[in-house]
């Protein structure tokens, strides 16, 4: 998945590798088909490539944690 987190950001070593982390999702979408949630719910941010996304707009603006976002990445974890 493409990021775009500044250079300031990457000098965090946190940051850095959840950059790394992310940009391995090639945003094929073969997780979709076999996630439970995206299955049930049918919503992609129900499903690992949403997720990533979400948590990718969350590190790359220093956003806080939403309810709306929490939402969406904790129905993955059950
Ligand atoms: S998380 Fe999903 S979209 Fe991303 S690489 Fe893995 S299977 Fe593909």
């Amino acid at each position: 998945m493409q990021t775009h987190f500044s250079l300031a950001q990457l000098a965090d070593p946190d940051l850095a590798e959840a950059n790394g982390i992310l940009r391995n999702c090639v945003h094929c979408g073969f997780c979709t088909a076999t996630c439970p949630t995206y299955v049930l719910l049918g919503d992609e941010l129900d499903s690992p490539r949403g997720r990533i996304y979400l948590i990718k707009d969350m590190l790359e603006h220093d956003k806080p944690a939403t309810a709306h976002m929490v939402k969406h990445v904790d129905r993955g974890k059950d």
